[in-house]
């Protein structure tokens, strides 16, 4: 008997081992083999760099790393897998309801279905969520079959699914796959999780209107959201914070709080700042100003339109010129002017104003200035997707040696930016070229490795928590983009450093270098806030509307306990106001217990209740917004504390 030694494949994990198995091993097996509480936790596999089916046979040697609930793709194999149970219960409950496509989203999933001439309100949720539990825990599998694109057709049409049809007709032949688990079929490329049992915790959260394939010729289906977790205490915190979330949500707190408005006559996605929303945006804008004068920036102003040919030599007319505001025409003909997408070209064109050497860099431009970009109606969202918005701009115009001190010098403005207002969680991601396709980039291989590694260096010595993602950078230059983790772990992209070696280029910007030969500037872009906008409105939900006190609109509510305090709490207002403290009366003739109550739902963060005693003493009662009675204390100690408060920008507690 000859025996014929089976041969095996390498199987490469994350950490660098190497292990060998027969081959049609499967991942679900290889986590078996390290044991038995993995395997019940692996969601997908990431085989060669592709996520797939963690019961899909391995054949060949393979780099694997197994995904559970931790990673986003396993999340998102939950998701989309949970698409497919949810229209598995939406088939058992509506007979003959037709599906479109069904994603994982960021949060999440949704399915667009067509329920012919029924409608499903957001009561009905509850027994679509209760079916897909009852099927969850028959923990069928989801299987995987290949079909060709007749059976495929042929599947759909007895079923009656035109949405499938259409797709699949898109489809070429030999690419196509269905995959069942208990009694229903669909078409999808996968992946999905191994069975159904892995979902336990289910919740349906809205409804919404959606067209086929997102066009308005089309039909209008139901879009059906949900999100599901691998258990019932996940599923709490992810509606606690849904429900937090929505408190803080900074359309809601900005109308009460009244610091901006939208009006439908002066046009969607602009918004208007109130009083106490405008001195707000002052006071950020005078800290950055502060801080930039110190770190050696010149402040420049620029107009809010441009002659359409400054962003023909830029280059931005022919990439963003049709699906941006389009040219304003004056009674002159042919001539046409934008409005400004962006500072950068104004700033180029500041430049070019006078001759430089290489002494007089580097030269650093800032400006707020107010730029305007066309966004769907359907994208506007508050004050963080907007059609005009102010950015707190930056153009930084420096020799290709002094790249890495610059972006240094950036880092560490916008790092006191976000400590200053108490975001003290947030990492950098670091874009870079493509690792060996360099075919795309403009601008010299030996200035784009010295950026790259200026960034990197300059990243890592500021001990930055940094990604670096490869095939992320523009095709113009290397960036850093901050996301920060607000109060309640949800992440925003706020501030930005970015290269450029085109717009020099274009603009041909030059200085005289130490060999007397002209040379091209690198630009750096940068804004810390990213606009103030998006900044304020991140600012807002991040602390629930209680702005630290050098921020808040009002910083003092003066509440006398009646007529008789009335010009006892004039006086008071007299002397905060000469201290430079932002004080407003309520001289409304209302109980104290609920001038006290309204101020503190307006959180104002220190309350004055003087009453006729207080007058008398000439001193003043005093509450901390959300921490009750400080007790009494003369007004010059008041004013000395809140002083104090304000100069040191005491975070928000
Ligand atoms: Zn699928
Ligand atoms: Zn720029």
């Amino acid at each position: 008997m000859v025996l014929i030694a089976k041969r095996m494949i390498n199987i490469t994990f994350p950490d660098g081992a190497v292990r060998q198995y027969e081959p049609g091993v499967t991942a679900l097996d290889i986590a078996k083999s390290i044991s038995e509480g993995l395997a019940r936790k692996v969601l997908a596999a990431n085989v060669n760099g592709q996520v797939v089916d963690a019961t899909r046979p391995i054949l060949t040697d393979s780099t694997l790393q197994l995904l559970t609930w931790v990673d986003k793709d396993g999340k998102a194999t939950m998701w989309h897998s949970s698409a497919h149970l949810m229209a598995e219960a939406l088939e058992a409950l509506y007979p003959g309801v037709k599906l479109g496509y069904g994603p994982s989203i960021e949060n999440g999933f949704y399915y667009d279905i067509d329920l012919g001439d029924r409608t499903i309100s957001e009561d009905d949720l509850k027994q679509v969520e209760a079916k897909m539990v009852e099927l969850s825990k028959r923990n069928s599998e989801y299987v995987r079959k290949e079909v060709s694109k007749a059976d495929a057709l042929a599947y759909f049409t007895e079923k009656g699914d035109q949405y499938k049809i259409e797709t699949i007709n898109e489809l070429a032949d030999g690419s196509i796959s269905f995959y069942t688990q208990g009694g229903f079929t669909d078409l999808c490329r996968g992946p999905h999780i191994p069975n159904t049992g892995f979902i336990k915790s289910i919740k349906l959260t809205s409804i919404a209107g959606a067209y086929w394939r997102g066009s308005e010729k089309n039909k209008m289906l139901t879009r059906i959201y949900g999100i599901t977790f691998p258990n019932q205490k996940e599923l709490d915190e992810y509606l606690t914070l849904i429900e937090e979330a929505k408190k803080r949500d900074h359309r809601k707190l900005g109308k009460e709080l009244e610091l901006f408005a939208f009006s439908e006559k002066v046009g969607l996605g602009l918004p208007m700042w109130l009083p106490k929303g405008a001195m707000l945006r002052e006071r950020l804008q005078r800290f950055l100003q502060e801080a930039q004068i110190a770190s050696g920036y010149l402040p420049v102003v620029t107009p809010h339109i441009g002659n359409k040919n400054l962003y023909v030599t830029s280059g931005h007319y022919e990439k963003y010129g049709k699906d941006s505001f389009q040219p304003i025409h004056t009674p002159e003909e042919g001539e046409e002017f934008m409005l400004k997408p962006m500072n950068c070209p104004h700033h180029c064109e500041l430049y070019k104003v006078s001759p430089k050497s290489y002494k007089d860099l580097p030269v650093r431009f800032a400006e707020f200035g107010t730029v305007y970009r066309y966004e769907q109606h359907g994208e506007l969202h508050g004050l963080t997707r907007v059609r005009g918005f102010t950015q707190d701009d930056a153009h930084l115009f420096c020799r290709p040696d002094q790249v890495k001190e610059e972006f240094q010098k950036v880092i560490d403005l916008v790092m006191y930016v976000f400590n200053s207002l108490s975001f003290t969680e947030y990492t950098a991601q670091i874009s870079l070229r493509h690792k060996t396709d360099r075919s795309k980039y403009m601008g010299s291989e030996e200035n784009w490795e010295l950026a790259e590694k200026a960034i990197i260096e300059s990243a890592a010595e500021k001990g930055l928590n940094t990604v670096v993602e490869y095939d992320e950078a523009a095709f113009y230059g290397p960036k850093l983009d901050f996301m920060v983790k607000d109060a309640l772990g949800r992440k925003w992209q706020l501030g930005t450093i970015q290269v450029d070696y085109n717009l020099p280029e274009r603009f041909e910007l030059e200085y005289i270098g130490a060999d007397n030969q002209k040379h091209r500037p690198v630009m750096i872009h940068r804004a810390p806030f990213g606009s103030l906008e998006r900044f304020i409105a991140v600012l807002i939900e991040h602390c629930a509307g209680k702005f630290p006190l050098w921020l808040a609109p009002t910083q003092v509510k003066i509440l006398p306990i009646s007529d008789k305090s009335q010009a006892y709490a004039e006086k008071v207002a007299e002397l905060l106001k000469k201290a430079e403290i932002r004080a407003e009366i309520d001289d409304r003739s209302e109980k104290i217990g609920k001038k006290i109550r309204e101020a503190e739902l307006a959180k104002i963060p220190y309350m004055l209740v003087l009453g006729e005693k207080e007058a008398a003493d000439n001193v003043v009662a005093v509450r901390r917004q959300s921490k009750g009675d400080l007790g009494t204390m003369p007004l010059e100690q008041f004013t000395t504390m809140i002083n104090e408060e304000v100069a040191n920008r005491k975070p928000i507690e």
